[in-house]
């Protein structure tokens, strides 16, 4: 049985961020093992890392999946009594079970655990997910000790509670793996981690206008925004397509050199106005900073830390 390792949440393209970007970081950091959600999701992780330490999430929901997995040499997470079925009839081999203690998604039920098919998987990581763990909730306790139980009662190598909140509970959460995502890529799980954890996207966007406007005139479809008084504005490169969401026309604002230069008016798919009176030297081809911390960034404009960072578009660099 090994001891302390972590391993790595790389789904949804590594929160965002990138395979290609992330995960060879991750893996030269030291992380052991590889979670993504999809199937479709193996391919692009295999040029970065040994396909025996990748698992898929979802586990496998057809014959055509299971054999995929045995093809590609990945390992599936078993999340049900038919999945289990389903691949043990493909051939079995090495796989890892979610149990389900509390949050009521995917994973069997502690009560499944004797099942004559699950006491027959070779299971190499037992694993159940925390519901609550960004908060100090009852729920934690509770789902800690059905899976002590549950781990005594079905034989596997390793076991793994702890996503990035998790870690924060203590040691009495971390077994022998964790699986952080969030905190690998800025995310603050706990107001207490929060002197412990870097930011690490710092998206940037550039203005490719620069135009002044007359006290009356508008910006934006619309026409939410009038200038009270004549005014440099910039016109940049970004957008909801980019995940600049519309949320952020109300109190966003982008940074230069410590200027802050308020957002006016409806963001567009492409574009955004921002008020350069703070900064009336920048021009075409500035690159303007996002003020992207995500604990701040989530209390300005009401998106969780998670969407903050999957919502960032293919066209940031
Ligand atoms: C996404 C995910 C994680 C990582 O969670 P974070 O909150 O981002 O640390 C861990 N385990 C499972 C099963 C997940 O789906």
């Amino acid at each position: 049985m090994s001891s302390g390792s972590t391993g790595a949440a790389v789904k949804a393209d590594c929160y965002g961020l990138g395979v290609d970007a992330c995960v060879p970081s991750l893996r030269d950091a030291g992380a052991r093992e590889f979670f993504v959600a999809h199937w479709s999701e193996v391919e692009a992780l295999t040029k970065h890392v040994d396909p025996a330490k990748i698992s898929v999430l979802h586990g496998p929901i057809s014959p055509l999946e299971a054999t995929f997995a045995r093809q590609a040499g990945v390992v599936p997470v078993i999340n049900s009594l038919s999945q289990a079925k389903r691949w043990i009839e493909s051939g079995g081999g090495s796989c890892h079970l979610m149990i389900d203690t509390g949050i009521h998604r995917l994973g069997i039920s502690p009560a499944e655990v004797t099942d004559p098919i699950i006491q027959s998987l070779d299971i190499d990581i037992l694993m159940s997910h925390l519901a609550c763990a960004d908060e100090d909730h009852l729920l934690n306790g509770e789902q800690l000790s059905t899976f002590r139980s549950c781990a005594a009662a079905v034989r596997s190598n390793r076991r793994s509670l702890a996503n990035s909140a998790g870690i924060c509970l203590g040691a009495d959460f971390h077994f022998e793996l964790t699986r952080p995502g969030l905190a690998l890529y800025g995310g603050v799980p706990r107001a207490e981690m929060a002197a412990n954890i870097r930011q690490v996207a710092f998206p940037q966007a550039a203005i490719i206008q620069t135009r002044k406007l007359k006290a009356g005139d508008h910006v934006g479809y619309n026409a939410t925004f009038t200038a009270a008084q004549d005014m440099p504005v910039g016109v940049v490169s970004l957008g909801y397509a980019d995940g600049y969401l519309r949320t952020w026309a109300r109190g966003g604002r982008l940074e230069s050199d410590g200027n802050s230069l308020n957002v006016l008016g409806k963001i567009s798919m492409d574009m955004i106005v921002v008020d350069l009176t703070n900064a009336p030297h920048l021009k075409e081809g500035d690159w303007l900073d996002l003020p992207y911390a995500l604990p701040s960034a989530s209390q300005i404009c009401g998106l969780s830390q998670y969407e903050l960072l999957t919502v960032l578009g293919q066209r940031f660099g």
